[in-house]
């Protein structure tokens, strides 16, 4: 795997990808198995893969959660050859906010204002514009994003119709532990007690035998924070709060519903 940490590295590479398919991961590291599958799948449906690892400051409404973001790259590292990758894009803050964040992407499409839009306020502009500049560098052919973060997705999606880029943007599925609770570098802030608690959380939200009320109800019980429990685009979105860590979750509860008949 080459590890890249500047744009002239990666722009030296570039005569070599003529007519090779080109395929891309962004992500902020702490590689789970969640990543993992994007990962893989980028691989067996391109020519050559690239993954980039850059914790993005704009993203984060909070300094702190910016500040303790867990940072594993030697694990990473290990992880993506495993996987065969075989670009590990690894810029700095300088590289990539060159302009101090002057230039953003917005949207106002007030029919996204909802969810995470509503409670990270700016959190958006932080992912849109870093995705525009990871795209606009690595000039991918296919891009994979978790469904995990549909409303993230969603908007990526937009964007790139919306400023005509040359990229394909594909969504996978979320990828779960065995408990059922959604793989996130955020669970290994929980302890002991709270992951049983998350995985609780879990199972009452993918219960599709049980209305939205009756879901509110049994997590409010078990003293954990909702911040909101949504339906959209035939979608079941939550976001809840554990101690001092923040979760979402998603599933198309149509194709859920059928599953649970057949079974
Ligand atoms: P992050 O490193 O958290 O920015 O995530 C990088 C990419 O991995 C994003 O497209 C996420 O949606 C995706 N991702 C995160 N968790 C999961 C998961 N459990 N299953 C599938 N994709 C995921």
């Amino acid at each position: 795997m080459q590890i890249l940490k500047d744009i002239i590295s990666w722009k030296n590479f570039q005569p070599k990808l003529i007519n090779k398919n080109l395929g891309f991961v962004p992500t902020m590291g702490n590689l789970h198995k969640g990543h993992g599958a994007l990962i893989q799948h980028c691989i067996d449906s391109n020519d050559l893969s690239v993954v980039s690892i850059f914790v993005n400051p704009t993203q984060f409404n909070k300094a702190e959660d910016f500040q303790s973001y867990p940072k594993t790259l030697n694990e990473d590292i290990k992880l993506l050859e495993s996987l065969g990758v075989d670009f590990l894009f690894l810029p700095d803050e300088d590289t990539i906010y060159n302009d101090s964040f002057t230039y953003k992407v917005s949207f106002e499409n007030d029919s996204a204002k909802i969810m995470e839009d509503l409670h990270r306020p700016g959190h958006f502009t932080g992912v849109l514009t870093i995705v525009m500049k990871l795209l606009n560098i690595i000039k991918p052919q296919n891009c994979y994003l978790g469904e995990k973060d549909y409303q993230q997705l969603n908007l990526i999606k937009g964007m790139v119709k919306a400023f005509y880029m040359d990229t394909n943007i594909i969504g996978c599925d979320t990828i779960r532990e065995e408990g059922g609770l959604a793989f996130s570098s955020r669970n290994n802030r929980l302890s002991n007690i709270e992951r049983k608690l998350a995985e609780k959380v879990a199972t009452i939200f993918h219960n599709t035998q049980i209305n939205d009320r009756e879901k509110y109800e049994q997590i409010s019980a078990l003293g954990v924070e909702i911040e909101y429990l949504e339906n959209h685009y035939n979608r079941k979105f939550i976001a809840f709060k554990i101690g001092n860590v923040r979760l979402i979750d998603n599933f198309d509860y149509k194709t859920q519903e059928i599953k649970c008949k057949n079974s």
